[in-house]
């Protein structure tokens, strides 16, 4: 079984679409690594983010610090300085004078908070009241403060007292500390201001010490200046960490009790973020660059596909179907019927296989050329179309062979038959050709084979049907036959003759002696039979005789040609066989009279052999018959079906004098053209139209018509098959020139013909 196309056909899809996962995978490795590279990025800008956070924080923070520590050295320094100095101008106006106090406060006050830069200054005795006269809105203020104040006042108060006496170059103890006053962020600090002075400032006042409060809010002007210096864009002050998704909340804790006193909320910077941000448009179109690419690629690998699996389509059908007809070829049939086993296997079927083989075709494809040839398979192909099912496959297996697989018959269900009578009726219908220029009559054989059983070889069932075909082809064409066990018997009888006619050929020393002398072997002789040729003008004698072979068997009995000749031309045995007929019959032929001729058949295939010409003229030789008493019959295909070489073998011949009669002339597809140019010498009237003489009117006319045109063209003829005198009284009346036929005799053996020949000889004398 041929491989199957199919398979080769796939591995090239395979192939394309490996090289389509290929592209696949590089795109999604494309995409894979920009993938990567966008989470590095996506990392690498997040610890960075995380680190300018921080840093951030750490800025915040250490801003805090620096309030705390410049608080803290602004008390240190207005404690020891400025403050005192104004408290000891105070205390010279002491306690005459209530007014000069006052201004000192004011002075002090002012320059707490317009040179320091604080929101808001007390002095404050030790027992936490303020110290100076003040205006009713310095006491509000401080009447606010004062609870918050007072444990860092007294905390300072308590290390005085434990400190030793006396003036001291260490400067003034100080508290400083970050806290909530009046719902703000603020550094409180608070200094000891007695100073040098001396301890008895003011009435009610022990130690005479004093204190100097001062407060900065660190929201407002402070949290402004450290969002423009610092870079912490919209740096704000909120009591709730309240910050919106894009700021961050730094968290202040009160410096004495560590309580969250709010929050310093800004929009952070984050390079990586802003790195991101810029990658990410890069990496987006990169991207859709790649993915862009991937499916430019895709669709140009799709298209490629598409027009290679169009091709493939292609090549598979060409590879699976007869290009003339279309039909499936013989491997698609093949793995149809392998199909349909596989089928059977599972489902209880039976299927059938017919060969259908066309009669006649060849002589169509002879006479009217090949273009004809193939219209009219397109056209036989076109009719058995109508007529089978989808599901059943009509393949083309040969020049004019068709197989058809039915591939689900019914037990009892013979529509199968039905099917190929139909086949056979639909072809024997006259075909139009050449738009109606030529009709055409060919017909067909069909031989079936019904199986049921899947595990039955494909080759044993195609040789059932064959057996069936050839047993419907040589039972008369034009039929339908089954396959029957007991056929297989006359194809090994079939088989055995040929072997047998193959070792009757093969030493010409076993063969009989022309003359007929029997040598009793296993395999018989052949022998040449004569049947006599008669003048049709009125006692007309004999005018030659042809030749008619003979096999006797000494099993089988005495075989006609038509039982051996077809083998022996399968066989390629016909050419030798040709030969020893041509010897015997121009052996024979030399003893009679000078007047008699011999007609020997010539099968078509001896024509065609290259040394056809000079084997005949050197039999002619050998023998010493005279090329003028020979005449070699063709039939029409054997005579249409030559190339010009083998014309020109026929040419050589009649040139010498041999004649060439057209045998069983009306069989075949006798054209009026090609009787015309053909250089033959004689028609021989086949023996069926013969036989229409007496039956059926129209039966003269025909005879009629072909003596008519044979005298035209200026042919000799012979009417083969004369059986009844009426037959013989027509073609006498109607001018053929020689009569052939069991009503003068039968082929005999050459000793009986040669008797017959003497007797009519004296018959003849005696009238003379
Ligand atoms: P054919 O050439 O048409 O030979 C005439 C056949 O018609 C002979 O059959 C003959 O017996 C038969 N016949 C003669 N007269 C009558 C008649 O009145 N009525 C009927 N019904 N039949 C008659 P045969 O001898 O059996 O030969 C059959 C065919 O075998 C021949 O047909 C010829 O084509 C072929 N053949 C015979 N000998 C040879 C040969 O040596 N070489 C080749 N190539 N073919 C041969
Ligand atoms: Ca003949
Ligand atoms: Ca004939």
């Amino acid at each position: 079984m041929p491989a199957d196309p199919s398979v080769r056909l796939s591995a090239h899809r395979a192939t394309w679409t490996s090289s389509g996962s290929i592209l696949v995978l590089l795109a999604i490795s494309g995409l894979a690594i920009l993938g990567l590279v966008f989470l590095a990025a996506i990392w690498a800008g997040e610890e960075s983010d995380a680190a300018a956070l921080d840093r951030q924080r750490q800025l915040v923070d250490g801003r805090l610090h620096d309030q705390l520590e410049r608080v803290s050295q602004d008390m240190q320094l207005m404690g020891a300085g400025y403050a005192s100095l104004l408290v000891g101008d105070s205390a010279a106006a002491g306690g005459r004078s209530e007014r000069a106090g006052a201004r000192s406060a004011a002075t002090f006050g002012k320059i707490a908070t317009t040179v320091f830069g604080y929101n808001a200054a007390f002095l404050v005795t030790p027992e936490g009241e303020l110290a100076l006269q003040s205006d009713s809105e310095t006491k509000r203020r401080f009447k606010w403060v004062r609870p918050l104040l007072q444990p860092m006042i007294q905390e300072l108060e308590a290390k005085q007292h434990g400190a030793p006496q006396g003036p001291s170059s260490d400067p003034e103890p100080s508290r400083v500390e970050l806290m909530r006053l009046e719902g703000r962020p603020s550094v409180a600090g608070v200094v000891s201001v007695t100073g040098s002075s001396g301890g008895d400032a003011q009435q009610g006042n022990p130690g005479g010490r004093l204190y100097l409060v001062a407060l900065r809010f660190l929201d407002g002007v402070t949290l402004d200046t450290l969002s423009r210096e610092q870079g912490l864009a919209g740096a704000r002050y909120a009591r709730t960490a309240d910050q919106e998704k894009n700021e961050v909340a730094f968290q202040i804790a009160a410096t004495a009790t560590g309580e969250p006193i709010g929050f310093i909320i800004w929009t952070p910077d984050l390079p990586g973020s802003r790195v991101i941000g810029r990658l990410v448009p890069v990496l987006s179109i990169a991207g859709l660059v790649i993915a862009g690419l991937f499916f430019a690629l895709m669709g140009r690998l799709r298209a490629s596909l598409r027009d290679l699996s169009a091709s493939e389509h292609h090549a598979r059908h060409l590879s699976l179907h007869d290009v003339l007809t279309g039909l499936p070829n013989r491997a698609l049939f093949a793995a149809r019927f392998e199909q349909c086993l596989a089928a059977m296997k599972a489902a209880d079927r039976r299927a059938v296989l017919a060969l259908v083989d066309l009669d006649r075709f060849k002589e169509v494809n002879d006479i009217h050329g090949h273009p004809a040839g193939d219209e009219l398979l397109r056209c036989v192909v076109d009719r058995m179309n109508a007529l089978i099912k989808s599901g059943d496959t009509l393949a083309r297996v040969g020049g004019d062979e068709f197989a058809l697989l039915l591939p689900d018959i019914r037990k009892g269900d013979d529509g199968h038959v039905a099917l190929c009578n139909e086949i056979i009726e639909a072809l024997s219908r006259p075909f139009q050709l050449r738009g109606g220029d030529i009709v055409v009559r060919i017909g067909c054989s069909i031989g079936i084979a019904v199986f049921q059983d899947a595990t039955q070889a494909i080759s044993e069932i195609l040789r059932r049907a064959d057996v069936a075909l050839y047993e419907a082809k040589t039972s008369g064409r034009g039929r339908v036959i089954a396959y029957d066990p007991s056929m297989d018997h006359r194809v090994e009888a079939r088989e055995s003759l040929k072997n047998d006619l193959r070792l009757v050929l093969e030493d010409p020393e076993s063969l009989p002696a022309p003359a007929g002398n029997l040598r009793p072997d296993d395999l018989g002789h052949l022998e040449v039979f004569f049947q006599g040729v008669h003048r049709a003008e009125a006692r007309g004698g004999l005018s030659g005789a042809e030749a008619l072979v003979r096999w006797r068997h000494p099993t089988r009995g005495l075989l006609s040609p038509n039982k051996f000749i077809p083998i022996a031309e399968e066989a390629g045995m016909i050419d030798q066989l040709g030969e020893w007929v041509l010897r015997s019959a121009a052996r024979a032929a030399v003893r009679w009279p000078a007047h008699m001729s011999v007609a020997v058949n010539v099968s078509p295939s001896q024509i065609k052999h290259r040394d056809f010409d000079r084997h005949v003229l050197s039999i002619l030789a050998e023998t010493g018959l005279q090329p003028s008493r020979l005449e070699l019959e063709l039939t029409e295909a054997a005579l249409f079906d030559i190339d010009e070489n083998a014309q020109a073998t026929l040419g050589k011949l009649r040139s010498q004098g041999i004649r060439i009669a057209l045998d069983d002339f009306g069989t075949g597809f006798s054209s009026l053209s090609h009787l015309i140019q053909l250089n033959i010498d004689r028609i021989k009237i086949d023996r069926s139209f013969v036989r229409l003489l007496g039956t059926q009117a129209e039966g003269a006319a025909i005879v009629s018509a072909i003596l008519g045109l044979s005298r035209t063209l200026g042919k000799a003829t012979t009417a083969e098959g004369v059986e009844t005198e009426g037959q013989r009284d027509f073609l006498v009346a109607a001018g053929c020139n020689d009569l052939q036929g069991f009503l003068f005799s039968r082929p005999m053996p050459l000793a009986d013909f040669l008797s017959s020949l003497r007797l009519a000889e004296a018959v003849s004398q005696a009238r003379g």
